[in-house]
């Protein structure tokens, strides 16, 4: 019942995370029941088109829902489910519990791509892109509606059989996406060798842009490369109207931040869609008038 005092009858575990607070922390088997008691939910963060305003697609952000604690971000148990070989099993949950959450909007919307954070450490597994066929196509979606983020938070062991993975999910009709771009070991590695269809542009860019002639230069490159390398950009963490004009001027293509929508649960983003389906255009831009 109580998950901190289940977990405390066991031995502890090797990897022990702790929070904000030092007397904080989870072990593995506090993860493992977590999730075999489906504690894990995605929430949902929309990209939209920096000119139209409209949402082109939504990021599932993993949210674990503790019975004692609330909800807890995943830059707190993401990196331990990584190091404790947990992170395949979310990812699949997740697949599973997006899918069919989403099929109330999913054919209304077929504009809308949904895209899902993967770990290296699960992409350089050589069964992963023929589970994940399986899994969309149980649903009834078409992988091309899914986007699969590739982030560097954890370096992969095999980076062939990552490159592997990737090639393949793309062959499969999943659409690719450089997470966290400009920020990891290898960005230009990976790009030079995965056929991406999207780069996203860490939100430390945000920061760095403004008064920064040098973060200038390097974003106007960083735009001229993905269209010669036919890449769709998005920039992670609009938190301003001025940074959205801002970035659509220097001509990225789509914005996600707190500025343009929040991430929210399942339930709250079907509203939102239909909300936005509703707002006329006009009072959409008197919303979005830089003051
Ligand atoms: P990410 O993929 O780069 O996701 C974007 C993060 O930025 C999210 O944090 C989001 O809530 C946050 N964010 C969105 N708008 C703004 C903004 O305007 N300002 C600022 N400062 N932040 C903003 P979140 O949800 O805490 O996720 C953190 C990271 O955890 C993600 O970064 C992703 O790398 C990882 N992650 C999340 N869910 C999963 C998952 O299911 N699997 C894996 N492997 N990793 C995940
Ligand atoms: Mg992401
Ligand atoms: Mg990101
Ligand atoms: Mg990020």
């Amino acid at each position: 019942k109580n998950l901190i005092a289940t977990a405390s009858n066991k031995p502890k575990a090797k990897y022990v995370f702790r929070k904000r607070l030092p007397f904080q922390c989870w072990t593995i088997a506090d993860l493992s029941t977590a999730l075999q008691r489906g504690q894990f939910v995605p929430y949902f963060q929309p990209k939209l088109d920096f000119l139209t305003r409209k949402p082109i697609g939504v990021e599932v952000l993993a949210r674990w829902m503790h019975p004692d604690q609330g909800m807890i971000s995943p830059s707190q148990f993401i990196p331990l489910m990584e190091s404790a070989g947990l992170i395949d099993w979310l990812t699949v949950e997740l697949l599973h519990n997006v899918l069919d959450c989403t099929k109330k909007w999913y054919s209304a919307r077929p504009e809308i791509s949904i895209s899902f954070n993967a770990s290296p450490l699960t992409l350089e597994k050589s069964a992963i892109p023929n589970q994940w066929l399986g899994i969309v196509k149980e649903h009834n979606v078409s992988p091309e509606r899914i986007k699969i983020e590739i982030t560097e938070t954890a370096l992969p062991k095999d980076y062939k059989s990552l490159l592997e993975s990737a090639t393949r999910l793309h062959m499969h009709g999943f659409g690719l996406s450089l997470d966290d771009f400009g920020t990891g070991y290898s960005s230009l590695q990976l790009l030079s060798q995965i056929p991406f269809s999207e780069i996203k542009i860490d939100q430390s860019f945000v920061a760095a842009a403004r008064n920064n002639k040098r973060s200038v230069v390097i974003l106007n490159a960083i735009v001229s490369l993905a269209r010669n390398l036919d890449l769709q950009t998005v920039v992670e963490g609009i938190e301003t109207e001025s940074d959205a004009v801002f970035f659509q001027q220097l001509g990225f293509d789509l914005g996600q931040g707190y500025h343009l929508a929040q991430p929210m649960a399942g339930d709250d983003l079907m509203r939102w869609l239909s909300a936005q389906q509703s707002v006329p255009l006009s009072g959409a831009e008197a919303r979005f008038t830089p003051s």
